[in-house]
């Protein structure tokens, strides 16, 4: 067995202290490293003050096996990372001389001069070794403490994810034996986490070795296995999963979005669909463009917004909005189904809601959404009944909208 890899993440710079910069390198980091097979012990972030980083860097140091510190390397003055690594371990800084060409050959590259300033980018740790910056000035470098391997990377993200998938993994892996363990998604839409505990909670005893674990992502809910490698459970342990969720689970596929599968089947089966959206604002028109290939599927969207639009658009008789009012099943269906009277679709989605966090009434609460998918096979009308969060309740009625036209897919497909 071997001992796991530690690591440390530190994220560096005042504007992450004052809420300026939300810090997506240290979530990131986590993320990447805990995938490579190494065990994240910890993430802090230090301020411009150079006692202050070189405190962190040193408890970073002696916690873990592995160090990421990200920011500070630039031209400026509140630039102090390399300062701050000879502060806490010793030694000096110098010109790098490879540090320096580099700094030299990207600013020739760019076209752009140089001020004196620059050379502060090129002083580091004398005997570190320098990462070159494909995508930035900033050079980043490693140095080795006598029990720790520490990288010191850009604060801009994408140079420090660049960097990551260039050099870094690779030097890791040949210091460390890394084991990456066994992991699989399971992307849920339909369940909460609580039924889902109660579906899958006899997993660990069932197939011993391989943990069960939940991460919502509202309004969906990711199902996680994980096992250390070779497992001889692993393979059972999935196909149960899989059995249990059926078609709650909509892709095992940890990158693909509800939007890109319901694309898919469309694809599939040689249909598009039109959406008429109203409280949505063209939110599952976003989530279906978000995909690439959408025009194979997506025909047109219309933000019918007022009632003038909903009647002019998708032709919803002004006598179904007078009876019943806008945010109604019947207004839901007519839009749905003039989607398909009006565009060349043979699938309609139609979305009318109360976003809020004002203008309900005590028969139509704010949060009552109606939704309906007009299809090849009659039209399906649902009422949710959220919460007071405008853009909650436009986001979650985009999603469910999709999650509907899915099942009505599913069912078509079922014969
Ligand atoms: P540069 O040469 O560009 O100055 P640097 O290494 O000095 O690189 P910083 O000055 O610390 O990096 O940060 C540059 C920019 O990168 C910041 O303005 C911020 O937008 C972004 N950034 C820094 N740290 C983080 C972080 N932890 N998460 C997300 N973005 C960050
Ligand atoms: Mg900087």
């Amino acid at each position: 067995m071997h001992d796991v890899v530690s690591a440390f993440v530190v994220s560096q710079g005042e504007e992450l202290l004052t809420g300026l910069t939300m810090d997506t390198n240290a979530h990131f980091l986590c993320e990447v490293l805990t995938r490579a097979g190494l065990r994240v012990l910890g993430a802090r972030t230090a301020g411009d003050d150079r006692d202050a980083i070189a405190a962190t860097l040193v408890d970073a140091a002696r916690t873990a096996d592995v160090v990421l510190c990200t920011g500070g390397l630039g031209p400026t003055e509140d630039d102090l990372t390399a300062e701050s690594v000879v502060e806490a371990f010793g030694g000096e800084l110098e010109l790098n001389d490879l540090a320096w060409d580099q700094v030299k050959a990207r600013y020739a590259r760019i076209g752009r001069t140089m001020s004196p300033a620059n050379r502060k980018q090129a002083l580091l740790p004398v005997g570190c070794d320098v990462l070159e910056n494909l995508m930035g000035t900033a050079p980043g470098f490693a140095v080795n403490t006598s029990s720790t391997r520490m990288y010191f990377l850009p604060g801009v993200p994408r140079e420090m994810k660049e960097m990551i998938g260039r050099l870094v993994l690779d030097d890791i892996a040949t210091r460390f034996d890394l084991v990456a363990p066994l992991r699989h998604t399971f992307r849920v839409m339909g369940r909460g986490e609580s039924q889902l505990q109660e579906q899958l909670g006899s997993l660990g005893t069932r197939f011993p070795g391989v943990q069960l674990g939940f991460r919502t992502k509202m309004p969906e809910n990711h199902v996680k296995l994980v096992a250390a490698p070779g497992e001889a459970n692993w393979e059972s342990a999935k196909a149960w999963v899989r059995e249990e969720l059926g078609d709650n689970c909509f892709t095992e596929d940890p990158d693909e979005e509800l939007a890109a599968v319901v694309g898919r089947m469309l694809v599939d089966r040689g249909e598009r669909v039109a959406l008429a959206e109203s409280c949505t604002g063209g939110w599952v028109a976003h989530l279906f463009v978000s995909e690439p290939g959408s025009s194979r599927w997506l025909e047109r969207g219309w933000v019918t917004y007022s009632n003038e639009s909903k009647t002019e658009e998708v032709g919803v008789p002004e006598g179904v909005i007078a009876e019943n009012g806008a945010v109604s099943e019947e207004v839901a269906r007519a839009m749905a189904e003039g989607c398909r009277a009006h565009a060349p679709v043979d699938w309609g989605v139609g979305i009318t809601g109360v976003a809020g966090p004002t203008g309900g009434s005590p028969d139509k609460p704010v949060g009552t959404v109606w939704i309906a998918i007009a299809g090849p096979s009659g039209t399906h009308a649902r009422k949710l009944r959220l919460g007071r969060d405008r853009t909650a309740n436009r986001r979650f009625s985009a999603f469910i909208a999709v999650e509907m036209l899915r099942r009505q897919i599913l069912r078509l497909n079922a014969g």
